[in-house]
């Protein structure tokens, strides 16, 4: 049996930061294990920015105003506590980042540039070109190495063990071997990052952004919170949904319509092309709903009054994504766009030292919800709250590593796993996993997407089921045991099917318009029934359960939110 003092499962930004945190003048045992290859964590896709209150280049800002920005941005669901640590702390983390070697862009005076970002009433997002987040998890990689991190490459968790109080540890399995091993921990934080994937077809996440680590936690017990709030970015490839950073609004790009119209005039006379996510998506959907979409049911984002320069220098890297996968090179013509789902506001239930219900087991990242992000995350707060909330669960958790014992695991959970990977081995025939993965993503985006009814939302619950019903009797035809991807595919399907079916439900369930979730048939908020944050777990007849909490108010009381 492996044993760690403290496991950090996943090493994107939450993780990472979480283990030098962790690590920093201790000798505990402290191991991070990821399904993929460090570096290749989703956070190395960010592009445009991560905020903080620098004010570099505009001198009058302030922290007071991002944490403001931050709780409006949430539609006053963010919980104002939490909301300000990340804006107060935030310039401190962007500091560190820089004196780690992470290297920001520069103004011409040698200072952190900042850019414009949506939602923000100051321009607040640092930024490296159109690669941040690339910067970012190659720097904190970087000191993970120099720091004596030890890493689990290729491993990927199944499940989470705790005796009903504290943590005991996981089981993952080895994709090298094709092991399922008990790993012993006192301390186990989950970073394992969003389940954009469950739009399977329409989404700008990585491939394995199924939600492991929220699914692994929710089959273990533990609350999982505002699971209906998806974020669609306006601004996703046509034909792809790969991501056009919200950077290229920031750097003065206009969206048109079909008929070359401004449209954001319509919906945010103020902020324009600038306003929120959840707003200039269904602004987006509405012009298209509304006739004035392309040929293609798109609508364009145009770059070409920025001129050459600006655009290599800037936004080099959605230049090529654009040329790639668009055949449109922005230099010289709009990029048609469609909005794309983007980011998962929820997660596992934690405080603000990233503990969940159970001692020892704790999340951080986008797998977590704090919750910072309220109803609508604002553009350049998520690689923030990575930061933010991975550095304080790793503090927290070599504490409670430093204070407590191992506490005694067994291996049944070991056999359980194996069992229901032999299982699954065995036979041929089956439903395939590529039909229930796309009908999956195709129900998700047609149902659940960025308007929302209490009709099609009753029939993607249902249709949800059966294919739950459905990935029973999926077989693997690869019964090799080294890297097997179906095998990881398989596992990976399983985790998006128990959080889409509690997306679904959320959504059902809260008959308000709010931030990101919009219901056709309630289209106000309704503070009076829902201020609230919903909170799921596992039923005992296998389905999810809702329950509610209060959302912490403490500076800023809910007023209407106008851009
Ligand atoms: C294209 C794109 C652009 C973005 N741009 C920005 C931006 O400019 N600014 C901004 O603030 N935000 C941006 N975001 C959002 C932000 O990048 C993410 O929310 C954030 O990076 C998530 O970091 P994380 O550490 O929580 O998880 P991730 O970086 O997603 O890492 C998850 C880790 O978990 C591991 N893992 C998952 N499941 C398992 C398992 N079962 N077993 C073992 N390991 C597992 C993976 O291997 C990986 O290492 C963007 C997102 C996308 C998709």
């Amino acid at each position: 049996m492996l044993t760690y003092d403290i496991l950090i499962v996943g090493s994107g930004g939450a993780g990472l930061y979480a283990a030098l945190e962790s690590r920093m003048e201790e000798d505990l045992q402290v191991g991070v294990l990821t399904k993929v290859y460090p570096t290749r964590s989703h956070t190395g896709a960010a592009q445009g920015g991560v905020n903080a209150a620098l004010a570099n280049l505009d001198p009058t800002d302030t922290w007071q105003d991002h944490w403001f920005d931050t709780v409006k941005g949430s539609d006053y669901l963010a919980d104002q506590d939490a909301a300000e640590i990340m804006t107060r702390e935030a310039p401190m983390v962007v500091r560190e980042m820089e004196h780690w070697g992470c290297p920001f862009s520069r103004t011409d005076e040698g200072k952190i540039a900042q850019r414009p970002f949506g939602g923000a009433s100051k321009p607040r997002a640092c930024f490296s070109a159109d690669k941040v987040g690339h910067v970012m998890l190659h720097t904190l990689y970087e000191q993970g190495i120099r720091h004596g991190v030890n890493f689990l490459n290729e491993w990927q968790v199944l499940s989470l063990m705790h005796d009903g109080q504290r943590c005991q540890g996981v089981t993952a399995i080895n994709t090298q071997t094709g092991r399922v091993h008990t790993i012993q921990a006192k301390a186990v934080i989950l970073a394992t990052g969003g389940h954009g994937r469950i739009y399977w077809t329409r989404t700008s996440n990585a491939l394995g952004n199924t939600g492991d680590g929220t699914a692994i936690a929710f089959r273990a017990g533990l609350p999982i919170k505002d699971m209906e709030f998806i974020q669609f970015h306006p601004t996703g490839l046509r034909r792809t949904g790969i991501l056009v950073s919200e950077g290229a609004r920031g750097e003065g790009g206009f969206l048109l319509n079909g008929l070359g119209e401004r449209f954001m005039s319509r919906y945010a006379p103020e902020k324009m092309e600038l306003g929120p996510r959840d707003l200039v998506s269904r602004s987006c959907e509405t012009e298209v709903r509304e006739g004035r979409a392309g040929p293609e049911g798109e609508v364009f984002l145009d770059l070409t009054h920025l001129g050459r320069e600006r655009i290599l220098e800037r936004l080099p890297q959605i230049r090529e994504l654009c040329i790639e996968f668009e055949g449109v090179d922005p230099i010289e013509e709009p990029i048609p766009i469609k909005p794309t789902a983007h980011y998962s506001m929820g997660g596992i239930h934690t405080d603000l030292n990233g503990q969940t219900s159970i001692e020892g087991i704790y999340a951080a990242g986008e797998a977590g919800c704090v919750s910072v992000h309220g109803a609508n995350r604002l553009g350049g707060n998520s690689l923030l709250d990575i930061l933010i909330f991975g550095r304080r669960a790793g503090k927290h958790a070599l504490e409670y590593a430093r204070n407590n014992s191992f506490t005694p695991v067994d291996t049944g959970q070991e056999e359980a796993d194996t069992q229901m990977i032999a299982s699954m081995m065995e036979g041929e025939s089956g439903a395939s996993i590529a039909d229930i993965r796309r009908a999956m993503g195709n129900l998700m985006a047609e149902k659940v997407g960025v308007y929302r009814n209490g009709k099609d939302l009753e029939s993607a619950v249902s249709e949800l089921a059966d294919l739950q019903e459905q990935f029973k009797t999926v077989r693997i035809q690869d019964k090799t045991k080294a890297f097997n991807t179906e095998l990881v595919s398989a596992l990976e399907l399983k985790n998006m099917l128990d959080l889409a079916e509690v997306v679904a439900v959320g959504a059902l369930e809260r008959k308000e318009s709010r931030g990101a979730h919009t219901r056709e048939d309630h289209p106000e908020r309704d503070d009076g029934n829902w201020l609230a944050h919903t909170m799921a777990t596992l039923g005992d007849d296998g389905r999810p359960k809702l329950d509610f909490s209060p959302v912490t108010i403490t500076e800023f009381e809910p007023k209407a939110r106008t851009y």
